[in-house]
């Protein structure tokens, strides 16, 4: 194990531990991560003692480094080249049933590995010179994440009343990790799914974040939808699960195609908000959904509908009420034209309007829209992106031509005053839209000599005549 602790860093703390006579470990997540060889920059030393006194040495020891010292918590932080190595003493916590914060006292190494949430979080190192590299798994820890399993230490149901945002992490790492959760730590949350209650929105939303960037965010989706938690976190979501039948036919089950969309959507460091587009593309769904004798399932509008409910969703999820949510609203108001687009012939006009409405975010439109074909039927699945590559054909030639992506109206406002010498009013903003229709329809070009001679004609049929200069 000792080459596992090859940075310098681990170097000087175990010889200023030994030198202070400090027992210190690194604990929790690196440890976990080195295992499943993944790459951590979080590092957690616990000391039996002061971990802010350890730190202090150990910044001095590497050259002065700079020493973040919280007090309130006993805990200390530097960084090391691209690591942040936290220093904090051995604790021992005890819980009150209102609260998330426990009481906490100084404690051994097992009073602190007692207080971890899960048999992997649990494993320590040691860093002393006597037993470096050494491995300190009560709960064997190993053997879980041999077998790809997520398991409290301690009594699942004190766990997760103690505190209930492990829930959420219970659920997040059986994502990240595609680990299974073992069946009593499962009944756990099930039993505890109401003490969410105490949990900040801020705090559910950064779990629920890390669910939505996994590989596979379906398998976090479908544990929240099993546990009972999705109904008190996302009823909106929870209610999209189900088919409905009348006179035999049945609409799809629309939890479990968003998501597959949602998987089909490859993470990237920042599509964070296009996977959030996918969740949230047929949220209207089930308040939309109506049965017609003649057409069969109907959920009209509920693109539209959908952009209404966003704000009351963000707002309560505590996710951002800025340009991220305007994009997402942006997505599902226009998640069904390509689609629409991509069935008839494409005509120009069409093309050049949802390039207009897009702008810049087209490209992760058509991402989503090709996500949402999630048919079982191969040969539709084919004719959907042959078309949908006719669509991003005709969508790249006419930006080239007409250049209407960021479209600026080619005859400003300003201008419209000073040529027919008037002051603002509801004339200059219906003269702006006839040449913004008009250069959408390909009725004239996107240039200023063609729009101000549109704007004189049409100026004209309603009775302004340019003032001389
Ligand atoms: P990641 O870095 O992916 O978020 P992590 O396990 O390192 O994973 P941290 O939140 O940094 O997550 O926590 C570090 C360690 O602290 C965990 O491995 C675990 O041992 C412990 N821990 C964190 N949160 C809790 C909690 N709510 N209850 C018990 N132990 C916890």
């Amino acid at each position: 194990m000792e080459k596992l602790l090859k940075n310098p860093v681990f170097h000087t703390i175990r010889d200023i531990s030994d030198e202070m006579g400090l027992r210190s470990y690194v604990i929790g997540g690196f440890v976990r991560d080195i295992f499943l060889d993944r790459p951590s920059k979080d590092i957690d030393v616990v000391v039996i003692g002061s971990g802010i006194e350890l730190a202090e040495s150990v910044a001095k020891k590497l050259g002065g480094l700079k020493l973040s010292v919280f007090k309130n918590f006993g805990t200390a932080m530097l960084k090391y080249r691209d690591l942040e190595v936290e220093f904090v003493g051995a604790r021992k916590e005890s819980y009150q049933r209102h609260s998330r914060k426990p009481i906490v006292e100084n404690g051994t190494l097992e009073d602190d590995q007692n207080r971890r949430d899960f048999s992997i979080n649990a494993l320590a190192l040691s860093l002393n010179k006597e037993t470096y590299g050494e491995l300190l798994d009560p709960f064997n820890g190993m053997k879980d994440m041999q077998k790809g399993i997520i398991r409290t230490p301690q009594d699942p149901d004190i766990t997760f009343s103690d505190d209930p945002l492990r829930m959420m992490r219970a659920i997040r790492f059986a994502t990240q990790l595609q680990f299974r959760i073992e069946e009593s730590t499962f009944e756990g949350i099930k039993n505890n799914k109401e003490r969410i209650d105490i949990i900040s929105g801020e705090r559910i939303a950064d779990e629920l974040n890390k669910i939505v960037m996994a590989e596979k965010p379906s398998i976090g989706f479908k544990l929240l939808e099993l546990t009972g938690l999705l109904s008190i976190i996302f009823p909106e979501l929870q209610a999209m699960k189900g088919v409905d039948k009348v006179d035999g036919r049945a609409h799809k089950d629309n939890f479990y195609h968003t998501l597959e969309v949602l998987d089909r959507i490859v993470p990237t460091t920042d599509n964070l908000w296009l996977r959030w587009s996918a969740i949230l593309h047929d949220i209207a769904k089930p308040v939309t959904k109506r049965y017609d004798k003649k057409l069969g399932w109907t959920f009209h509008n509920h693109n539209f509908i959908g952009t209404k409910m966003i704000p009351k969703i963000f707002k309560r999820m505590k996710l951002p009420l800025n340009e991220k949510m305007k994009f997402v609203q942006k997505m599902v108001d226009l998640h069904m034209r390509p689609i629409i687009l991509s069935e008839d012939i494409v005509s120009d006009s069409a093309v050049r309007r949802l390039l207009f409405e897009a702008g810049d975010d087209i490209d992760e439109l058509m991402t989503l829209c090709e996500a949402d074909i999630t048919s079982k039927n191969p040969e539709k699945v084919k004719r959907y992106m042959r078309n949908f590559k006719v669509v991003r054909r005709k969508l790249k030639e006419i930006e080239e031509k007409d250049k209407v992506r960021n479209f600026q109206p080619p005859v400003t406002g300003e201008e419209i005053m000073k040529t027919f010498g008037i002051e603002p009013c509801k004339a200059i903003g219906d003269l702006k839209a006839i040449i913004k229709d008009a250069i959408l329809d390909g009725e004239i070009g996107n240039n200023h000599e063609e729009a101000f001679a549109l704007l004189l004609k049409k100026g004209e049929e309603i009775g302004l005549r340019p003032v001389k200069k």
